[in-house]
């Protein structure tokens, strides 16, 4: 029942329009970058990525593959504060696991600190950078506002030789955190406040992952982000909406330097609902416990996604369907789920599992009998062929399938009334047995042989069918049903976004039956349990032992409600 998961990403996604594709387009038509097309991924490792992240890699993926480019994956690891390995580590996997080829260009921010030093060296050379001597608070009091223009630091004017002694010694350590930045010497007036002399270094005595001590003075966003750019040859930087007040800086640096020069497009960044994308929220549901880690089948992550049984296949056509825009807007979690929901209807095998049993004695059936009944794999594809079910005189059936008192339409099995069991025969409910406070515990039947499926002599026809496990074969196994993680639409838009987390989130079952077929199910298959949803093998507590399954989605249709 293994499967395989194919790294190429759909054919039928090529040439599909957004209003990057065209400007990419337009730039081969001209010969802007003779015939280039090369775009990056920057995560900064300081978390684990999310759907959101998956939405930038595929469209940065999706154009390379379209346009014959090149893709590369490279860490903006610039802040040593905030950043770990196995934060890198996880993204590297996600990133192969999306599908996402970056064939060897992965690249690192910090493995061009020394060239960025250069480059700020020659700045200063022009003029067009001086090292300020005033504090965080000082420079914000300084900024001016939106209405107001800023205030020059007092330290703007220095000369050229002293900013130079000034920027060296502040490499070499002999300054205190915060006690001295570089700043680009712009326009404190600008009406765009990145401009106004923007920090370009800031002292911080902190070891970094991969560089070790050699560093005590680290580039800010700004001012390495199109280096980075700039030196891989980008060609499209593309990124989301908010540094769409950055791209002045973003042309500025590169044309003082006068070096290549990459084009920076926006787009809107993905935000679904019912859930919380930054990665300080997501950092703080790991760090005080709300969820179990990073990869919780809860969490928003690609790692977590992953956990609860997401294909890849799923969240690429998801990023295609969300498209891309040019404006902010929530998108409903229920467009992720059609995409899941249509993968796995293809590629899950079928199976049966009760997850509430409730126990049902065939009166008429003999004691010791077991017939093998056989069952289809898959009805979407005949080529996954089919399987055998034991069959007894005891089985389960789900708890919510039987109804003293039904309501109107209930078409499952009440007292007196008749129903098919899946792949089996159809049962006649005989009598209702009870425990001291009135709960049912068991249901005693009578079955009709004349109507095996398939083969059954019998014209009857019953509206309900229902799913059943054999009492003795069938393997008790956990069951973890999710649900949203928050209970309103945008948590985020409330500064206590906490409060709106749903405490039904999770709901564990750990006494579930599954057919035997399922004893061997591995991590990484996918499996549809009957009517109750698309399920996959947890990937990290479950043990050969006891198989403990996650829902990945529930099935919008079950066969129940037809005919
Ligand atoms: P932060 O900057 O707060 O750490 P971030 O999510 O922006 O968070 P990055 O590591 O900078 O983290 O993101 C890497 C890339 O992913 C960036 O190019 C960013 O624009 C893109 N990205 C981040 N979030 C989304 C999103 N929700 N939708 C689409 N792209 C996103
Ligand atoms: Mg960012």
């Amino acid at each position: 029942m293994s499967e395989q998961h194919s790294t190429e990403l759909p054919s039928e996604s090529i040439k599909k329009k957004n209003f990057i594709y065209e400007i990419i387009d337009d730039d081969l038509k001209s010969n802007k970058w003779n015939g280039n097309v090369n775009t990056r991924f920057p995560p900064e490792p300081n978390g684990y990525l999310h759907i959101g992240h998956a939405k930038s890699i595929c469209l940065n993926y999706g154009i390379v593959r379209d346009f014959n480019g090149k893709f590369n994956l490279r860490f903006d690891d610039t802040n040593p504060s905030k950043e770990e390995q196995e934060y890198v580590d996880s993204i590297i996997e996600d990133v192969k696991w999306l599908g996402a080829e970056f064939e060897g260009r992965l690249f690192f921010a910090s493995d061009y600190f020394e060239q960025m030093y250069q480059f700020a060296v020659e700045l200063i050379k022009k003029g067009k950078a001086y090292v300020c001597d005033l504090n965080a608070d000082e420079i914000r009091a300084t900024r001016g506002t939106l209405t107001e223009p800023g205030k020059d630091s007092i330290y703007r004017n220095r000369s050229i030789e002293e900013n130079l002694d000034l920027f060296e010694r502040m490499r070499k350590g002999e300054f205190k955190n915060g006690e001295k930045t570089l700043r680009a010497k712009i326009d404190m007036a600008s009406p765009n406040i990145n401009l106004r002399d923007p920090i370009m270094y800031r002292i911080v005595h902190e070891d970094h992952q991969r560089q070790g001590n050699k560093w005590c003075i680290y580039p800010t966003y700004d001012w390495a982000h199109g280096l980075e750019d700039s030196l891989e040859k980008i060609t499209h930087s593309i990124c989301t909406l908010e540094f769409e007040n950055h791209r002045p800086l973003y042309d500025w640096f590169l044309n003082e330097l006068g070096v290549y020069h990459p084009q920076q497009i926006e787009f809107a960044r993905l935000n679904l609902n019912y859930t919380v994308m930054s990665k300080r929220k997501l950092l703080q549901l790991v760090k005080e416990n709300f969820v179990d880690d990073w990869d919780d089948p809860r969490m928003p992550t690609i790692s977590g996604l992953r956990r609860r049984g997401y294909t890849p296949e799923a969240l690429r056509d998801f990023a295609e369907n969300v498209g891309v825009a040019k404006r902010d807007a929530q998108t409903d979690i229920s467009l992720l789920e059609f995409s899941i929901r249509n993968d796995l209807n293809k590629r899950a095998q079928r199976a049966m599992a009760v997850l509430r049993p409730l126990k049902i004695v065939l009166t008429n059936y003999a004691e010791n009998q077991v017939e093998e009944l056989e069952a289809v794999n898959n009805p979407e594809d005949a080529s996954m062929g089919k399987r055998n079910l034991p069959f007894s005189r005891e089985l389960f059936i789900e708890q919510s399938d039987f109804m003293e008192i039904p309501p109107k339409g209930f078409h499952r099995l009440v007292p007196g009334g008749e129903v098919r069991l899946r792949y089996a025969y159809i049962i006649k409910c005989d009598e209702v047995i009870k425990n001291e406070t009135g709960e049912v515990i068991e249901l005693r039947c009578s079955f009709d042989p004349e109507t095996k499926s398939g083969t059954g002599t019998s014209t009857k026809k019953v509206k309900g069918t229902i799913h059943w496990v054999s009492a003795k074969q069938a393997v008790p196994v956990e069951v973890r049903l999710y649900d949203r993680l928050f209970t309103i639409e945008n948590p985020a838009s409330d500064e206590n976004w906490l409060k709106f987390l749903n405490p039904h989130s999770l709901e564990i079952i750990s006494d579930a039956l599954v057919e035997p077929s399922l004893r061997n199910a591995k991590i990484g298959e996918h499996i549809q349990f009957e009517r109750n949803g698309y399920f996959c093998v947890d990937s990290k507590i479950s043990t050969p032992d006891k198989l403990v399954f996650n829902r990945t989605v529930t099935l919008k249709d079950s066969w129940t409600s037809k005919k």
